[in-house]
């Protein structure tokens, strides 16, 4: 009886162990199931500064970031598309010119 609780427990900790390890090479795990560019950059940060808890979370969020980053604001540094016959600058959506009425020309 005690015996097999030992047996039961040791076998526990093993996994416990296991689990551990996984859970700090997590990002790794992620970065590689994903195939993220920066795997490399992943696997130093995780394997260096994983033990402090702030390095294990960049290497969790460079992980999951996204492939293609997307950009969020356009407009602040692109101008606006602008009317063909007035120029006049264009809300992106907006069909028509609020200048001359002339329909703008389709974004390619
Ligand atoms: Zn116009």
């Amino acid at each position: 009886m005690i015996a097999s609780a030992a047996a039961t427990s040791s076998g526990l900790g093993a996994f416990g162990f296991i689990i551990i390890i996984a859970l700090y090479f997590l990002p790794v795990i992620i970065a590689f199931s994903r195939k993220v560019t920066n795997v490399g950059s992943v696997l130093v940060i995780n394997l260096f500064l994983g033990w402090t808890v702030i390095g294990w979370v960049v290497a969790l969020a460079m992980a999951v970031k996204s492939k293609t980053p997307q950009v969020v604001v356009v407009t602040s540094s692109t101008p606006l598309p602008g009317c063909s016959k007035c120029g006049t600058a264009l809300i992106p959506g907006q069909q028509y010119c609020s200048n001359c009425g002339t329909a703008r020309s389709p974004v390619t």
